[in-house]
This record gives structure tokens, sequence and C-alpha cells, in this order.
């Protein structure tokens, strides 16, 4: 493994931020992908329509002027001539480039196409001509402290070194499909040439990687039927004490589900059981009991859930839920303080806490378990591939549920999750009200802002996201800002008025969560980062803007943050264009039914388009536009455990009984 120090330009500052991507090695900055690809191709500007994307080449044919305004803001303004099209261009803090921009100056200009007063308004110049083939430009995932184009230089860089990068797909199977190798498909993903030699590198990766997924779920159910697991010894009687307790009555479904895991807790073998149900079906509760009747059996139990905020609120309702028991809880993730964090390794390690919620982090390396006898994955289908997530336990081999929601059509499901156990919550809880959806144009201002209005006299709360397709791109955080600087100028004589979005350090993040929660927020402004999870039941509104620009899955995972108590819910689904698929969200509320109509009507082979959030996060397949590949991948990864192979390829065998967890 080579050291991210070895490149130029990065000091431990860089490599700290670039952590927080999971990049440690150079070996994984050439292994993070783009997410998606930019094509830098001359638009048509006769086709295109007000607000549309534009991209053009061309002359300045005058001098830029700068118009000073606040402290240090600026916007500068020349004119372009670009083939026939003579258009006027402006930019905002690009002042410092005004002695450049003078007659003659070739200009490249990317922005969006005021076509009422013929005016790009840019957000990138770049000095030159376009060449005359399209170029390709990956597009990757970020964290504030660095972004997509700093990124890729340093991959290009990277890739200069001799690097370690291991191939895990048997030659067996790369020489059937005519693979690329694995250098040469990174090597073209970071760098297209081709849009076909870039299909060809995709196609490879995404085997690879849904080679590897399905090669550890069918392993994991290999090695539970015949793999000894605990046998933990409990007095039931306690645990429907404790069920009796709870405010609610559980449904039938969350009931089977809870039996079905007492019988593996009880059984010898190990348990692997996928507990699936849609938003809102009550799979924490479920899982809460799990952990009750592990801790009762003397293991620690682990909770692992997506994001931060997801698993401070986990941590909140289990350490109201268990107060009157003697059950010490931690919560740990990445953001701790490094005393925190020691602190509290070392009461994991000397089973001063009996159940851990956490992040990712509850995998690191460094965190030694007591004894830890059952592991849960909350939203399962967020993590995609484990990374190394081995952990250290004394020997012990863990239960584990995964839990889900699962937007994916049964077909998908079946073929990702069909030889697990699953537990199916399919009814939900009493009382619940369907949530009424309805969409809007953004013509409806007034009549969207006056039903917010009634909501919030009856002391609801309500969430307000804005279209941050991606929590790491950068590009409309300023459509969040002014959004909660709409909400106040509409509300903030009477109410309180939150903002949430992924670029808060987690201690925001959480303090404003806290408060939405205590319900000193009356009204939450947010990016997708609420999308998983999050359960506030008082708030009774979700109000999404620009609901166009996200998939029918992701849309129903952020309407499922409103409909959680007895009051009835509503979702204003706001589209600037006429938008025929959202109908059938204001027709039904079934995540599957959902889901189904969202893979038929997306079409497939784009390439280039934004990932949706809300599916599966496979770092680089797509189960639905590669499903054939996803296909390809398990009959092969069966055929492979089922043979030699698997004698042949340690290396691939260990990565899958590493990885996973134990
Ligand atoms: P999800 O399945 O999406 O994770 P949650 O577990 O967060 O859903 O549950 C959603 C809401 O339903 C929570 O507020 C929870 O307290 C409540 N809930 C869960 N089970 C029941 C039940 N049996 N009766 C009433 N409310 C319930
Ligand atoms: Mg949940």
């Amino acid at each position: 493994m080579n050291s991210l120090l070895d490149l130029k330009g990065v000091g431990p500052k860089l490599a700290n931020t670039l952590s927080k991507l999971g990049i440690n090695t150079l070996e994984d900055l050439v292994c993070f992908y783009p997410f998606r690809y930019e094509i830098l191709k001359r638009s048509e500007v006769d086709s295109l329509e007000q607000d549309d994307k534009i991209i053009l080449d061309g002359v300045v044919i005058d001098y830029a002027r700068v118009f000073h305004f606040k402290k240090n803001k600026d916007k500068m303004d020349f004119q372009l001539q670009s083939l026939n099209h003579l258009v006027k261009v402006c930019i905002y803090n690009r002042g410092y480039l005004k002695s450049r921009i003078v007659p003659t100056t070739k200009l490249i200009v990317i922005g969006k196409y005021d076509k009422k007063h013929n005016t790009v308004v840019a957000t990138e110049l770049r000095f030159g001509l376009l060449p005359s083939i399209p170029i390709i430009e990956p597009i990757y995932h970020t964290v504030s402290g660095i972004t997509s184009g700093k990124l890729a230089l340093l991959v290009k860089d990277a890739l200069n070194f001799k690097l370690n990068i291991k191939d895990y797909i048997p030659i067996e199977y790369s020489s059937k499909y005519n693979f690329l190798s694995k250098e040469e498909s990174v090597l073209e993903i970071h760098n297209p040439t081709l849009e076909n030699s870039l299909k060809k590198s995709l196609v490879r990766l995404k085997y690879e990687e849904f080679f590897l997924f399905m090669l550890q779920m069918q392993y994991l159910k290999l090695k539970s039927k015949d793999s000894m697991g605990l046998h933990k010894e409990f007095d039931f009687n306690e645990v429907l004490k404790f069920i009796n307790s709870l405010k609610f009555k559980l449904t039938k479904d969350q009931m089977d589900s809870i039996n079905d895991i007492y019988n593996d807790f009880t059984s010898i073998y190990q348990m692997n059981r996928l507990l699936q149900g849609d938003v809102g079906s009550g799979k924490s509760i479920v899982s809460f009991v799990s952990l009750f009747m592990n801790y009762l059996s003397g293991y620690q139990g682990a909770l692992m859930a997506p994001t931060e905020v997801l698993a401070a609120q986990h941590y909140e309702e289990m350490k109201s839920l268990f107060k009157g028991y003697n059950i010490s809880i931690a919560l740990l993730t990445g953001s701790l303080k490094v005393s925190e964090r020691r602190k509290i390794l070392c009461g994991i390690r000397n089973h001063e806490y009996d159940i851990i919620v956490g992040t990712h982090a509850l995998f690191s390396d460094d965190v030694i378990y007591d004894n830890l006898g059952f592991v849960i994955t909350d939203e399962q289908h967020r993590f995609g591939v484990k990374q190394r997530s081995s952990f250290k336990n004394k020997g012990v081999t863990p239960d584990i549920l995964y839990m889900s929601a699962t937007p994916i059509p049964r077909t998908y499901a079946l073929t990702i999750y069909g030889d697990m156990d699953v537990s199916n919550i399919k009814t939900m809880p009493n009382g619940r009200k369907e949530i009424k959806t309805r969409i809007y144009s953004e013509r409806d201002i007034k009549e969207i802002l006056q039903s917010m209005y009634s909501e919030l006299k009856l002391n609801h709360q309500i969430y307000v996201v804005s279209p941050l397709i991606e929590e790491s791109d950068n590009s409309n955080l300023k459509d969040i800002e002014l959004l909660a600087k709409n909400m106040e100028k509409a509300f903030g004589s009477k109410y309180s008025i939150g903002m949430l979005h992924g670029k808060m350090n987690s201690k925001d993040k959480m303090s404003v969560m806290n408060s939405f929660s205590a319900g000193d927020i009356d009204i939450l402004v947010s990016t997708t980062v609420i999308e998983v999870g999050v359960n506030v039941p008082n708030s009774t509104m979700m109000v999404i803007f620009d609901a166009d620009r996200f998939g029918l899955s992701a849309l129903h995972q952020l309407r499922g943050r409103v409909g959680r108590g007895s009051n009835q819910a509503y979702c204003l689904l706001i589209s600037k264009h006429k938008t025929p698929r959202l109908n059938i969200l204001e027709k039904t509320n079934d995540g599957f039914e959902i889901s189904e109509e969202d893979f038929k009507l997306r079409g497939s082979g784009d390439l280039f388009g934004i990932r949706q959030s809300g599916g599966m996060s496979f770092k680089i397949g797509d189960i639905r536009k590669d499903f054939s590949i996803l296909l390809k991948a398990k009959a092969d990864s069966l055929t492979f455990l089922n043979s030699s192979l698997k004698d042949k390829y340690s290396d691939i065998m260990n990565l899958i009984v590493t990885n996973h967890l134990d």
C-alpha cells in the first residue's frame, strides 16, 4: 500500500479530508470511482429552453466589466461570440480574471442559459476552445475541503505510481466475458477516452462489485446453514414483560419477526436474517427488542446506522426505552473527540457497555469487543459491500440482522436477498392514516404556504426538502440556504426555522436534529440527509421542492418521515415541470408498488445519469440498469462457491470471509 503523503501537494490536512471519503492509501484513491460523468460538448443554443444547462466556446469581443457589491462579492460580465451566436455572459466572484478577459480571448463557458435575456449565467470559465471530440470528465463525490476537480487531479497523479490494485475476478470468468484488466479499467474510468471503452470498463468494474457482493451473500447463507453460532439462553417472560411495557401494542408482523429472531438466537446456528418492511412499518422497535433479548443472554450488541443523525436518534430512543433496566449504551461515531473515543473504546472492551450504537465507526480496527453476540445493520441497502469491516471480538460468532426498507422491486430483492432468511413486516401499525400526497407547481406557492400555516397552527412540525440530490455535490447548496431564507420571511415572525445539510459538521447536525425532535424547531429545511430513518412523529407535513429531480423511491423514503403517528399527514410535491410519473405517489403509499413503477419508468442505459438516492448503494453498479450483469455475477458466484475455484482463489475467499462481520 502506498501512502497518500507520497503525492505532491498532499499533507496531513488533505489526507485527513480524504480519509473522510474512505480514502487512506493511493490504492483507495484510484479505486474511488467517479459517480457520474460530464460531457463537454458545445450546446445547440437554438434548441435550449429557459434555464437549461449550456456549454459554449468562442471569442470574447469586449472588455469585461466588474461590479463589486457586499463585502467581497463581485459580478463580471462580457460578450462572447460563439459561432453565429452573440451572447452575454455573467459570472459571480471571478473579478480577479478581469485582466485576462479582453477582446480575442478564447473561452469556454459553462452555466445556465437565461434565454429571455440571451445571457449565460456561468458557473465556470475555462480558457481555450472545446476540442472537436467531446471531452468526458469524471465527477467525484466530495466532502468539504476538496472539490471534484482537485480529486480528479490527485487520482491522475496517483495513477502514475506503481500500485497494488487487486483484481477480484477469477481469470476463468474474465476470459469468459472478455473483460479488460482491472488496471486498464481503472485507468479508463478516471481518464475516459471514448464512450465505448468507458462503457467496457464500467461493465467490468460493476461485474466485480456485484460478484463480490453476491459471493458474500451466498457465502453467508451457506455458512449460517452449517456454522455453529451462539446458543443464547434467557427468560422469554422477561421479554414479554418488556414488550407489554411499551406504549403501543406490537403488530402481529412485528411479533412474528421477534419470534423468528428468538428462534434464531436460541438455535445453535448463526443467525443471518433480513428484516424487511416499508418505511414507517416499525422495524426499529423490533431491533430494540432483539437487542434486549441479546442483553438478557449476556452478550454485547451493536446497532449500525448509515448516518450519524440516525445513530444518535437510535441511541436516544434506546436510552429512554431501557431506562428502568441496568443496560448501558454507548454512541460511537466518527466525530468523537479523541479522549471521548478512547474512553468509549475502553468501555467496550471491558463490557461496561451492553449496547453500542454507531456508524461505520463500530467496526474500525481499534474497536475491540468483549463478547459481541449480535450485530444489526439498519438501512442495510445503504451500505452495499462492506469496506474492510472485520471486527475484533473474543472468539464469538455474532448473530446478524439486516434491516431494510428495500426500496427495490421484488424481483431484484429476490435476486439479492432470495437466499437469505427473511422476516417481513407487511402491515403498518394500527391507527395510521394514509399520507395525503398532492402535486403542485411552483405557481401554487401561496396555497402551499397556506397549507403549511394550517399545520403549524395545530402545533405540528414540517420538513421542507430542497433538491440537493447528491449530498456531496456542492452545486446547489445555495438553494437550501435560499429556501431557508424564504421560509424565514414567510413564517419567521411566529415560528422557528432550522436548516440541516450534509456539509454541516456532525455536532451542528446533531443539535439541529435534537431541537427539531424536541419541538423547538417548527420547520426544518433540509437536504436528503433526513431521508433515512429519521423519526419525529409530531411532524405531519413534508414539502418537497423540485420533486421531479428525485426518483420515486427516494420521494417515498422522504415522505416516510411523516405519517409516523396517529395524526393525518401530508406530502406536498412541488415540481417545475409537469411530471406524470409523480402521480403514482398520489395514488399509493405502498413502497413496493412505487419501486416497481420507478424501475419501469426510468429508462435504462443512461450511462451518465445522476445516481438516485434511495436505492441500493453499490459503489458503481446499479441493480436496475445493470441487472443483467448482476444476474451473471450471481450465477458465477454460486458456481465459484460450489467448485474448486474457491480453493484456488484463497485471496478472494479471504476477502469474503474477513470482510464480513466475523
Ligand atoms: P421504520 O420501519 O421506517 O424504521 P420506525 O421503526 O422508525 O419505522 O417506526 C415508525 C414509527 O412508528 C415510530 O414512531 C414508532 O414508535 C412507531 N411504531 C412502531 N411500531 C408501532 C406499533 N406497533 N404501534 C404504534 N406505533 C408504532
Ligand atoms: Mg428505520
